[in-house]
């Protein structure tokens, strides 16, 4: 347990240890925020997301690049080149 004080009354509140969000006051019956918020969490788990996807997606274009270069013995950026130039100038 831990023991805070209410910012509305200054009156002694316990709560459990660890436990975050919108509480009830005992003692005027209003309503605190103690401990980590939700927005906070929700964003580093947004950002956990995206630094993910954009690691996998990393790996997949160097694997995309292994593998070609494998096959062809060139690296993609030359067959993206050359098909570029072939669209452009039609050879
Ligand atoms: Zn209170």
């Amino acid at each position: 347990m831990v023991v805070i004080q209410c910012p509305h009354c200054n009156l002694e509140v316990e709560l459990d240890e660890g436990v975050s969000g919108l509480f009830d006051c005992p003692h005027c019956g209003e309503e605190f925020e103690w401990g980590e918020m939700d927005e906070e969490t929700d964003l580093t788990q947004v950002n956990s997301v995206a630094w993910v996807g954009l690691l996998a997606l990393t790996l997949i274009l160097i694997l995309y690049w292994i593998a070609v270069y494998n096959e062809t013995g060139r690296l993609p950026w030359d067959g993206i080149f050359h098909g570029l130039i072939r669209l452009i100038f039609g050879f």
